[in-house]
């Protein structure tokens, strides 16, 4: 279950959707049953760290799911898969990002108490949440 949200620069107009949560394909699930799927659902550097993790530690966790992150430095939002491994509570691995303009490392984002973002199209200040047009997913 997850929900998304639409963003639209009020200045030129653009609109992006922001997925948030955890949908059919990307759950929580034993890294041995993730292993056996024949779709890669990551990104092929994460798909192979994960391959490999579990060479060497057994009973491994994935969880994943759609967060909103955004660069503080340019107040771009983005939308990712963030994968988090784990072995008995404790955390292995976990997704970074980093922005596509300044390479600085993305934060996640409360979404929901996000007020105004940059737009990535025109660079002003004015990309903002529609609430007419969110909906939920499964
Ligand atoms: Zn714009
Ligand atoms: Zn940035």
């Amino acid at each position: 279950m997850g929900h998304t949200y639409t963003y639209r620069c009020e200045h030129c107009g653009y609109e992006e959707h922001f997925n948030q949560g955890h949908g059919y394909l990307v759950h929580s699930q034993p890294v041995t049953e993730y292993l056996k799927q024949r779709t890669k659902l990551f990104h092929y550097k994460t798909h192979n760290l994960v391959k490999q993790l579990s060479k060497k530690v057994k009973n491994l966790y994935l969880k994943a799911g759609f967060q909103v992150y955004k660069c503080h430095k340019c107040k771009i939002l983005y939308d990712k898969i963030e994968v988090i491994i784990f072995n008995h509570e404790k955390v292995i691995h976990k997704s970074e990002f980093r922005c596509n303009k300044c390479r600085t490392r993305l934060r996640l984002t409360n979404i929901h108490r996000l007020k105004k973002a940059t737009c990535p199209k025109c660079d002003h200040k004015t990309f903002q949440i529609d609430h007419q047009h969110q909906h939920l997913w499964d």
